[in-house]
């Protein structure tokens, strides 16, 4: 042992501890060594002084050794304890070692090796036991942090519940208002509309230039207004799950030919060319027509307003494994890479200022997102500012629709060739916040 060691002999014969002091001097080891005569003496010093080990003698004039070691313990007093025991006393080294003792030595077999050999051992002994419990102490403490860790992330996790929970409700409460005012706005909007209409009968009477055209205006106004509440009601109903496609046989071809027609004068207002392409093999498609010019309207209508020269193509195309492309491309303003997710988000335009020069509702392609989604398809967006626009719908030929599903139409080809539709049950109320998003990629 290098060090010195500081070492406490408790004993009251006076022959024994020098017999202590002799042995552990002649085993060679450095010490700094003080002796008491009773329990007390043993008490007070331990209270004031470290000691690296204590050897004790079982027999003390105030008190047995017992009954010192569990007042020792008790005091939490951390030192190795070694017992002295005489002969008699050999019987209750296990009640020693129970009570705290870290060892004992038969008084008869004091020598300098065994001395040496005791003490080593229960210093080693010692500093394994403090180890441990340091450990110990270390593991009760991160167990305790993981508890109240536990308990804290539980306190979060139902913090989060409740936001959700709020936030669903907000939501609700939101398409609920929504569906409400679109619906109830849509009566007195189209008595407008329909009164306007009749008013420019010539059988009403004769107006003059300046009333018809005031009339005019009501009703064009009354007709916007009327669409952006329609929007409205269509995105509460997606929202909610209560809009159903109703999937008939149809010629694509001509809804989307006639849309094109009918929407050509918006175009020719603001001298772009609208061009169309439709070029099917088999025209027919099993979906819902009146959602398909829904969704054209729709994209077809930004082009336009968002383009203000050039051209605006629609194509409609064929792709492998029955599915059909329908593509509008405009040689607009262009939408940044940064703002391709968001513009399919509700109420989203890249432009949010209130001076913003287009107008609209913010609803068009968040509708279109979730019917396409609705139809089990896909949409493809390739843009670049200030060049122009490209859209791209990839649809199934025929949708599965749940609210068919026992119905098995036919669709006939052009050459005669005769193709099953299977329509298989799924969840017909699927918004768009439920429903996996669409990718909304750059095709090259
Ligand atoms: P709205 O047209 O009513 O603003 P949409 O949901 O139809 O709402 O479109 C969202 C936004 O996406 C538009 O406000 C516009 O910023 C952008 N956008 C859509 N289509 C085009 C397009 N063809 N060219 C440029 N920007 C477009």
């Amino acid at each position: 042992m290098e060090e010195t060691l500081k070492i406490l002999v408790v004993d009251d014969d006076e022959v024994d501890r020098i017999a202590v002091r002799r042995a552990l001097t002649k085993a060679g080891i450095e010490m700094d060594l003080s002796e008491v005569s009773d329990a007390n003496e043993a008490l007070s010093a331990l209270n004031t002084t470290s000691y690296d080990c204590v050897f004790l003698d079982y027999r003390l004039p105030d008190q047995d050794g017992l009954t010192l070691i569990q007042h020792i313990r008790s005091s939490e007093i951390k030192v190795p304890l070694i017992v002295l025991t005489g002969q008699r006393d050999e019987q209750i080294a296990v009640e020693l070692m129970k009570s705290g003792a870290t060892d004992y030595l038969s008084k008869s077999r004091i020598s300098a090796e065994t001395l040496a050999h005791v003490l080593r051992n229960a210093i080693r002994v010692y500093h394994a036991e403090m180890q441990v419990a340091l450990a110990n102490q270390q593991l009760r403490e991160s167990h305790e942090q993981l508890i109240y860790k536990n308990q804290e992330l539980e306190r979060q996790q139902q913090q989060i519940q409740m936001q959700n929970f709020k936030l669903l409700e907000a939501s609700r409460l939101k398409s609920h208002f929504l569906a409400t005012m679109s619906h109830e706005l849509r009566t007195p909007m189209n008595a407008i509309i329909g009164f306007s209409q009749i008013l420019l009968r010539p059988k009403f009477g004769q107006l003059t230039h300046q009333q018809a055209d005031m009339i005019e205006r009501i009703l064009n106004n009354g007709k916007q207004l009327l669409m952006l509440l329609n929007e409205v009601l269509d995105f509460s109903k997606l929202e909610t799950g209560r809009l159903d496609l109703k999937p008939e046989i149809f010629d694509i071809s001509k809804v989307i030919n006639t849309t094109v027609g009918e929407m050509r004068s918006l175009a020719e207002v603001k001298n772009l060319s609208l061009l169309v392409q439709t070029d099917l093999q088999n025209p027919l498609g099993f979906n819902d027509p009146v959602r398909i010019k829904q969704i054209l309207i729709n994209l077809l209508s930004n082009a336009i307003k968002f383009t203000e020269s050039g051209d605006i193509w629609v194509e409609l195309k064929e792709l492998p494994g029955n599915r059909v492309a329908i593509i509008i491309r405009d040689t607009g303003i262009g939408i940044a890479p940064k703002d391709f997710k968001h513009i399919f988000e509700a109420f989203r335009q890249v432009d949010q200022s209130i001076t913003r020069k287009y107008p609209g509702t913010g609803l068009g392609l968040a509708i279109v997102d979730s019917l396409v989604q609705m139809m089990g398809g896909k949409i493809f967006l390739e843009s670049e500012v200030g060049v122009g626009s490209l859209f791209r719908i990839e649809l199934p030929r025929r949708v599965t629709s749940p609210t068919l599903a026992i119905e098995t139409p036919t669709l006939k080809r052009e050459k005669g060739e005769q193709e099953q539709i299977f329509c298989s049950a799924q969840n017909p109320h699927q918004s768009s916040s439920q429903a996996n998003k669409a990718p909304i990629g750059y095709p090259k």
